[in-house]
């Protein structure tokens, strides 16, 4: 576990008086997008695709500042568009520290360099530098040459100014185990404190749809990074619980938790997550999980999330496990996910032909 003690414990007392409360439903991760508007255009990206008035539109500080205490989760992650881009960045950021939450402040690292003196370094402040991978991966999957060495650059700048800095890597097609492992040597090489990694999810929204790798090519892909992760005694440092590290794996039968990372944007809160778009819009914190008709999402229940294993949606389903199963994700935790047996088995799709998944489940009307 690559995060800071304090963290740890702050997070750990909040888990702990939301199960004393007895709360069913509640938010571990704010997703914070004050804005749409990005400088780059990623293949797999699902943000960006808005008219200019939208692209053009942000959240105020005080809107960002609201919906921080409207929810209370104690960490704030800030994605976007590029947060980087928001003349307020600095004030928001500084607003969030100041309520003592943990904030994650995603970047492609582009301007970095140029808007790092707008920021102190906080135990309470990480950035988090959007690496798919090295220089050709991440510059093929950014659509630019010259992106990495540019985050590369800018990330030992942070580390050298103190701040803390970690990754977050998106997986798509065509990665191969050995080529993650040389990527998560190199980065655990640069000193970053952890990498959160997933599979790309699928968005409607996004330029290209060929990117996405799905389905038991995620889990293998996985065990496989694992494995020499295991077998050259590897250290790196995963932002990650065990549990969600053994449901990529293929380990873990999960549904999502989208309650767990709440979505504010500039439409309002996002219906039911981060990932899905179209989906409607709450005005409140409140009103969304009042409002939302969670029963109708998750990979068996929804074609638009077939496939989804994002951490958005299912590192609150871990964490929830952890706490049910301590002794579970302990063992999880001492001999890493497992890479090799049976995966768990998939549960069929409901929304296949009315619920019914093989053929001869189907009724056939016969007409004369
Ligand atoms: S994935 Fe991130 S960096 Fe790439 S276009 Fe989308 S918001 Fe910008
Ligand atoms: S599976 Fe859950 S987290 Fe993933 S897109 Fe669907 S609702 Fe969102």
């Amino acid at each position: 576990m690559s995060v800071p003690l304090r963290q740890q414990l702050a997070v750990g007392s909040y888990l702990i008086k939301q199960k004393l409360k007895g709360a069913k439903k509640y938010p571990l991760v704010l997703m914070l997008e004050p804005l749409f508007r990005c400088n780059l255009a990623c293949a797999g990206c699902g943000k960006i695709d808005y008219p200019d008035d939208i692209l053009d539109k942000r959240l105020s500080v005080q809107e960002c500042l609201d919906a921080v205490d409207e929810c209370g989760a104690p960490m704030v992650s800030i994605p976007g568009g590029e947060p980087l881009i928001h003349k307020e960045m600095p004030q928001i950021v500084e607003g969030i520290i100041a309520r003592k939450k943990f904030v994650y402040l995603c970047t492609n690292a582009l301007l970095l360099r140029k808007r790092i003196n707008d920021y102190k370094p906080s135990p309470y402040l990480t950035f988090s530098v959007h690496l798919d991978g090295l220089k050709d991966r991440h510059d093929a999957s950014v659509c630019q040459e010259g992106v990495f060495d540019i985050a590369v650059e800018a990330i030992k700048l942070a580390l050298s100014k103190g701040f803390r800095v970690t990754v977050n890597c998106t997986l798509f097609q065509g990665e191969t185990p050995d080529e993650v492992a040389e990527f998560l040597d190199y980065v655990t090489e640069l000193g970053v404190e952890g990498v959160t990694i997933a599979p790309g999810f699928s968005y409607e929204r996004a330029p290209r749809q060929d990117v996405f790798i799905k389905g038991v090519d995620v889990k293998n892909l996985f065990r496989g990074i694992f494995k020499i992760g295991k077998e050259k005694k590897r250290k790196w440092k995963l932002n990650h619980s065990s549990l969600y590290l053994d449901f990529l794996a293929g380990n873990q039968n999960y549904n999502c938790t989208p309650w767990g990372n709440p979505t504010r944007n500039v439409f309002g809160w996002q219906k039911p997550c981060y990932l899905l778009a179209d989906e409607g819009n709450a005005s409140s914190f409140q009103e969304l999980i009042d409002t939302t008709p969670w029963d109708k999402y998750g990979t068996v229940k929804n074609p638009k999330c077939a496939n989804c294993m994002a951490h958005c949606g299912y590192e609150a389903t871990a964490v929830e496990d952890t706490l049910a199963n301590p002794l579970k994700a302990l063992w999880a935790s001492i001999r890493g996910p497992k890479t090799s047996g049976a995966m768990v088995t998939e549960k069929n799709p409901e929304y296949v032909a009315g619920g019914k998944t093989s053929i001869s489940d189907i009724p056939v009307k016969v007409e004369s």
